[in-house]
C-alpha cells in the first residue's frame, strides 16, 4: 500500500506538472497511470473527493465539466478574501470522504484540484490547501497556490519550506484564464480556427469581446483558438470575422506586397470561412459577439 505524506504528494505534483507541460490537460485514463515507488495510484474514482485506500486525508477533489455556455460553478463560490469553496459530498458531514477532506486542515497536506475542462478531461490545480471548515454550509474553504513554481528540480524537498517551494499565490484572474485557455483549445481540437496550425506553443485562446468589456466573459462561445499571428492580427484589427464566420482582411493589407507570411498568412485567408469551429453547437463562436466585434473592426465603434 502506498504511504501518504508530503513526499508522495510532492512526487505527484511533479508528475502532474510534467504531464500537463508535455501533453496538456489529462484525460481520465491518464489519471490512472501515476506510480509512486513502484505502485500505481489512481487519482480519481466516482466520488468528487478521493482518498486512496489507507489514506487519512483526501488526495484529490474534482469539479466536473460544465457546458461551455455556462460560467463554471466555482466562479459563483469565490469568497471575498480570494478563497474558493468546495461542497461536501452529500449532506452528511460525517461521511468518510468529508472527514478526509477536513483532515487536510490539521495535517496541512496539500491536495490536487482536478477541474473539468471537457467531458472526462481535467486540468489539475495544485497545491490546494483546505483552510477552513464550514459545516453549516456543507463546504470547506480552499486556498489555491501557484503551480508555476512547481517543481524546483534538483533540490531536495526537505530543504525547502512549502512557501519557498510553491511561491506566490496565483491570482484569481490567471487561474480563470488558464481554465479558459484549455477549454477553448479543447473545443477547437487544438487547431487555429483560421489556418489549422496545431502547435500548442503557438496557439492562444483569443477573446472575441475583450474581458474588460461587458460580454467579455471567459466562456468558450466568447473564445477562438488562434495562432499567434492570427491572434495578433485579430486584436490589431488587421482582420475581422463576420457573424457567419467569414474572414475579412483590411484593404491596405490586401494591397500590400511583402513576403510569404503576408501572402499566405493574411492575404490568402481573406474571404474564406473559419477553417475550424467546434462541433458542439453551444461551443461555437457566438454570432452576436462576433457581430459586435466586427463593428469594431469596421471602425464603427
Ligand atoms: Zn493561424
Amino acid at each position: 500500500m502506498v504511504e501518504d505524506g508530503f513526499e508522495l504528494r510532492l512526487a505527484l505534483m511533479e508528475w502532474l506538472a510534467a504531464q500537463v507541460a508535455a501533453r496538456g490537460p489529462l484525460e481520465s485514463a491518464r489519471l490512472e497511470t501515476f506510480t509512486y515507488r513502484g505502485e500505481r495510484l489512481r487519482l480519481i474514482d466516482q466520488h468528487g473527493i478521493w482518498a486512496p485506500k489507507g489514506f487519512h486525508c483526501a488526495l484529490t477533489i474534482r469539479t466536473t465539466f460544465t457546458p461551455p455556455n455556462q460560467i463554471p460553478p466555482y466562479v459563483d463560490r469565490e469568497g471575498e478574501d480570494g478563497l474558493d469553496f468546495y461542497k461536501y459530498e452529500g449532506t452528511d458531514p460525517n461521511l468518510a470522504t468529508n472527514r478526509k477532506l477536513r483532515a487536510c486542515i490539521e495535517t496541512g497536506l496539500p491536495l490536487i484540484w482536478l477541474r473539468g475542462v471537457a467531458m472526462g478531461v481535467y486540468l489539475p490545480d495544485f497545491p490546494v490547501y483546505v483552510v477552513e471548515d464550514h459545516p453549516a454550509n456543507l463546504e470547506v474553504a480552499l486556498e489555491v497556490r501557484s503551480w508555476q513554481s512547481v517543481p524546483i528540480l534538483g533540490e531536495e524537498p526537505s530543504e525547502l519550506s512549502p512557501e519557498r517551494r510553491w511561491g506566490v499565490a496565483l491570482t484569481r484572474t490567471r487561474l480563470h484564464q488558464r481554465v479558459f485557455h484549455e477549454r477553448v483549445l479543447h473545443a477547437y481540437q487544438g487547431s487555429c480556427s483560421i489556418c489549422r496550425l496545431r502547435h500548442r506553443e503557438l496557439l492562444d485562446a483569443a477573446h472575441i469581446i475583450p474581458d474588460s468589456q461587458s460580454g467579455g466573459e471567459a466562456i468558450v462561445p466568447n473564445g477562438l483558438t488562434l495562432c499567434k499571428l492570427h491572434h495578433a492580427a485579430y486584436d490589431a484589427n488587421l482582420l475581422g470575422i463576420t457573424p457567419d464566420y467569414r474572414i475579412k482582411v483590411r484593404e491596405e493589407i490586401l494591397r500590400e506586397e511583402d513576403g510569404p507570411m503576408l501572402l499566405h498568412g493574411l492575404k490568402e485567408v481573406h474571404g474564406s470561412k473559419l477553417a475550424v469551429v467546434p462541433r458542439e453547437r453551444k461551443a461555437k463562436p457566438d454570432p452576436e459577439r462576433l457581430a459586435q466585434r466586427f463593428q469594431h473592426f469596421l471602425g464603427l465603434t
